[in-house]
């Protein structure tokens, strides 16, 4: 049998329903986390918590359980669905009430539900790369919230998948922000350049393990915005996110990157990646 957690009960998976008036349902009203899983064990879990619980207090929702007690109950359910490789979905919402923008009261429960997914590295893409578009940002102002509200992200992820890419890189004017689900990273003289993590943009946990992992070996970054020229001229790009970890590109609206290979940096951004995955979690097969 397959679980989710509906407010912090295990349940039959395919029992796990909510109400047609839960606020995440008809507003989007509320914020989510994706938290990967490798060998039985959850990767970063106490960052995606942390970042979890900031998403809610930004919009006022209170999470009714200590970072200690979500992180058991998500092992709890790795466990119980017996996953090895794969991701935790999580969302939290305003909880159920008839239908108002205004808030509910304070006492209605906000809903919390989890539930996991087997998924496989993308192993061949981490080796060939991936192919993107560019497309004008044109979300909200508090992309640091990780709301359930994706519109924006979703038309611009379909506008890349329907021209057989990976990924949609956004942009406001000519100012590169990020992917539709991921950070972007261009590569210029051996500097590692990325958009500094304000309201414009997700602060993902992987660009953060990134940005350690250059620390400690000695890579300069400088975290600020960059151009779309900056991203054309680029020596190497790459993106970066819970489930596609450090992903080369090699083809940005139908060009290629350099010679349409990953470059040396991201290369070794991968290697070192890895390593942290398995100072984690244990080594990956
Ligand atoms: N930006 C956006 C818009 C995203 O949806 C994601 C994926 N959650 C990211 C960045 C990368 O964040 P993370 O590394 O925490 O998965």
């Amino acid at each position: 049998m397959n679980f989710a957690i509906i407010n912090g009960k295990l349940v039959n998976r395919s029992e796990a329903k909510v109400d047609i008036e839960d606020r995440g349902y008809q507003f989007g009203d509320g914020v989510y986390e994706v938290i990967r899983v490798y060998n039985g064990k959850m990767f970063t879990v106490k960052e995606h918590l942390e970042r979890f619980v900031k998403s809610a207090d930004s919009i006022g929702i209170t999470l009714p359980y200590t970072i200690d007690e979500c992180t058991a109950l998500l092992e709890e359910l790795v466990t119980k669905n017996k996953l090895v490789e794969g991701t935790i979905y999580m969302q939290i919402t305003r909880g159920t009430s008839p239908r108002n923008h205004v808030f509910p009261a304070r006492d209605v429960v906000p809903t919390l539900v989890a539930y996991t997914k087997e998924v496989a590295r993308p192993v061949e893409s981490f080796t060939h790369g991936v192919k993107t578009i560019f497309i004008e940002d044109i979300r909200w102002l508090r992309c640091d919230i990780k709301s359930l509200n994706l519109l924006g992200n979703l038309l611009a992820k379909q506008k890349a998948a329907e021209q057989g890419c990976f990924e949609a890189i956004q942009h406001r004017g000519d100012q590169v922000t990020e992917g539709s689900s991921s950070n972007v990273f261009i590569v210029k003289k051996g500097t590692v350049i990325t958009h500094e993590s304000n309201h414009l943009i997700l602060k993902g946990i992987t660009k953060e393990v990134i940005l350690q992992l250059c620390a400690q070996n000695n890579i300069p970054v400088e975290e600020r915005t960059f151009t779309l020229d900056e991203l054309v001229a680029a020596d190497e790009v790459f993106l970066s996110s819970t489930t596609a970890e450090v992903m080369p590109i090699v083809e940005m609206n139908g060009d290629k990157v350099k010679e349409g290979l990953p470059g040396p940096i991201t290369r070794k951004l991968q290697t070192l990646f890895t390593l942290e995955i398995e100072k984690q979690c244990g080594r990956l097969k």
